[in-house]
């Protein structure tokens, strides 16, 4: 009950990035559910090799248009939802037979060359685009701060993101999570309101 937060209320995505299905297997065999993979060529053959298990899968890569359909196809979450043109293509690529895909809209909080996420001016206009559309299902908000120094300076960043998502809630959009924190900065988003950590190092170990 650190920061007033009840354990159950945070999600946590197990990112298996460069790491083989053997390891995620054993992981899923400690009883976790929900695993985050980053670039869809190395995923796909280890969703097939894993798909005896009854696992969660979230893509937390950069999505490129041209991986639309797999990525609809084959996962039940993306984080990084942060262009109109994706998020139609992965309502229409989306199967009728599927549960919606949920999504989470990927927040730049600073202007940082080359990463992905939509500036905080055109979020209420891309949340308001995706929710009308019918395959996929608007969860929340995600971002990836720039690596800040220190407890209180990465609680900042991420109290940005759950400000973000009060206001559109106030526009009555009925989201439900926060995903944010990884390794070095779970703390701080967990007390400034994460419902879903993403964490790799810290389970995994060093990435290869
Ligand atoms: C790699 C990655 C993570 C996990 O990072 P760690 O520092 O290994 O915990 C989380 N989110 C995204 C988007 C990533 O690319």
């Amino acid at each position: 009950m650190r920061y007033g937060r009840d354990p159950d209320s945070v999600r946590l995505v197990a990112v298996c990035k460069s790491q083989p299905a053997s390891a995620i297997r054993t992981v899923a065999e400690l009883g976790q559910r929900d695993f985050g993979e980053n670039y869809l060529q190395e995923a796909l053959p280890k969703l097939a090799e894993l798909s005896d298990l009854d696992l969660t899968w979230h893509f937390i890569g950069q999505l490129q248009t041209n991986k639309t359909r797999a990525v609809a196809e084959h996962f039940h979450w993306v984080h990084t939802l942060d262009r109109e043109r994706i998020a139609v293509r992965l309502s229409e690529q989306r199967s009728p037979h599927a549960a919606p895909l949920n999504v989470c809209i990927q927040v730049r909080l600073a202007a940082e060359p080359g990463k992905g996420g939509i500036s905080k001016t055109e979020l209420a206009p891309l949340a308001r685009r995706v929710l009308e559309l019918p395959r996929l299902q608007l969860r929340g908000l995600m971002c990836i701060p720039p690596p800040r120094e220190g407890f209180e300076a990465q609680r900042q960043m991420f109290a940005e993101l759950a400000d973000c998502a009060r206001e559109l809630r106030e526009q009555g959009m009925p989201l439900d999570t926060l995903s944010m924190g990884m390794s070095t900065d779970l703390e701080a988003a967990v007390a400034a309101g994460a419902t879903c950590v993403r964490i790799g190092t810290a389970i995994f170990g060093e990435r290869r």
